[in-house]
């Protein structure tokens, strides 16, 4: 079995972080030459805790011509770099102090440029942040070689080929997949494990690039996806995904397992302990990707693939948004007219506001935002053609499970356990996926409460 393990930015925080990283690897390693020779796992890196947020604010700073600033930040990254690079290793701590040196005196000069341009554009950016997970895999795989892990370092620049879209750059996955073939996959075969920093990439023509903030879990995806492995493991600081979240409801419960459109639902839901879209490519490939906790290795974690649960009995799991608002549209003429919903929905176009929920009558949308900074313009618009009235302090919460499609006595359940709770708005997406429910957000946690007694158990 091959593996890739990405690790987030908590999971290589600190000098701590890294030795319970080096454990884990460890674990999956084969040390002896038998039969699992050849199985080392593919490593995936983020940048150390805070660091890619740092170095946004390096840009800021540089944008605003604050040369001592930034470079006060610069340094003081540098030195925790240091500092974390000298506690996990021994006998490669000099070439690695020497590389991390590098790496930042590059990043110096570079942000010293921008700031007296003060002007950082989007490709300048990403040659800043990279430096973040440039580092970090620099550190860990040191750390790993001087452990006695045969390992590699491999620049993540050299195998992730993406177009220019800076700062949020797309993979060409016919070239990566090539590369990764050729740089990554001979290493792995002699027993190495290799290396990645998550996140960047480069251009055809060689120019850093990044995938977009927490694009880490993106590029194990991609390695994953070009070589075939047979899991994906997100580690982070949580147990995995959740059957609620816990500030709305007390004791939820670990999801061992669920599908890839589950996990959608709930992510739009906020429920995000990895962003969906980020592990399609691996999902395409039918590979299994697995949320695990660093600092509880020995549990299960949440398991995600594109089918889910074999069981899927009741409901997979609960998301919720709070204060929303819903905004109820009336047509003005008795029955909706000819392109009614059209112009409705170009009004909230016009104005950059999605919807959430969307439920309509003959005569009447109703219509859930959670951005209401131009909610006063998208009224004003409507009522062009409409009437129009909104509701604030209203929530959403929605209800996921595969098996609502299968299994009408879901919904029922639901809706029964709901009780007495006044509900403005249910509705069933296509999918049949989930149960949205709108109601008022000073509801929200006794129907949580409820939902999840009903379906997942009480404390
Ligand atoms: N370090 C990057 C970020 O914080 C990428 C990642 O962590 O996935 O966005
Ligand atoms: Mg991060």
């Amino acid at each position: 079995m091959t593996v890739v393990m990405k690790f987030g930015g908590t999971s290589v925080a600190d000098p701590d972080a890294i030795d319970r990283l080096i454990a884990i690897v460890t674990r999956e390693t084969p040390r002896d030459r038998g039969p699992r020779i050849g199985n080392a796992p593919i490593v995936v890196v983020s940048a150390l805790a805070k660091v890619t947020d740092a170095l946004v604010a390096v840009c800021r700073y540089a944008e605003d011509g604050e040369v001592e600033i930034a470079a006060q930040a610069l340094r003081a990254l540098l030195d925790r770099h240091l500092t974390v690079a000298t506690a996990v290793t021994t006998d490669s701590r000099s070439s690695l102090v020497t590389s991390v040196r590098a790496e930042f005196d590059e990043l110096i000069s570079l942000v010293h440029a921008l700031a007296v341009l003060r002007e950082v554009s989007p490709r300048s950016q990403d040659a800043v942040l990279a430096v973040g997970e440039l580092v970090s895999s620099r550190i860990v795989a040191a750390a790993l070689v001087d452990r006695g892990i045969p390992s590699v370092w491999v620049d993540a620049r050299a195998v992730l080929v993406t177009d220019a879209e800076h700062t949020a750059a797309a993979p060409d996955m016919i070239a990566t997949c090539e590369r990764a073939r050729a740089r990554v996959a001979p290493e792995h075969a002699a027993g190495r494990v290799v290396v990645l920093g998550g996140f960047i990439g480069s251009t055809a023509s060689g120019v850093t690039t990044t995938l977009g903030r927490g694009g880490s879990d993106y590029s194990a995806a991609i390695v994953g996806a070009c070589l075939g492995v047979d899991e994906i493991q997100i580690w982070t600081d949580v147990n995995g995904m959740l059957t609620a979240d816990p500030r709305v409801v007390s004791h939820p419960r670990l999801v061992p397992r669920l599908s890839f459109a589950e996990a959608s639902e709930l992510a739009f839901f906020g429920a995000k302990v990895l962003h969906p879209s980020t592990i399609l490519p691996a999902v395409h490939k039918n590979i299994p990707v697995r949320i695990l906790n660093s600092r509880r290795p020995e549990n299960p974690g949440t398991l995600i693939t594109a089918e889910g649960r074999p069981d899927a009995a009741g409901l997979t799991a609960l998301a919720c948004k709070r204060d929303v608002t819903v905004v109820d549209i009336t047509s003005t003429r008795m029955l909706m007219a000819h392109g009614f919903l059209r112009r409705l929905f170009e009004v909230f176009e016009r104005f950059r506001t999605p919807v959430d929920v969307v439920t309509t009558s003959e005569v009447s949308v109703s219509v859930t935002v959670d951005d209401t900074r131009r909610l006063d313009d998208i009224l004003e618009g409507l009522r062009h053609f409409a009437e129009v009235s909104s509701e604030r302090e209203m929530a959403i919460i929605c209800a996921v499970g595969e098996n609502l499609r299968s299994d009408p006595a879901v919904f029922a359940r639901a809706v029964t356990a709901l009780d007495r709770v006044p509900l403005r708005l249910v509705s069933q997406a296509a999918s049949r996926r989930n149960i949205t429910f709108v109601l008022r957000d000073a509801d929200v946690s006794e129907a949580m409460m409820r939902l999840h007694d009903e379906f997942f158990g009480g404390d």
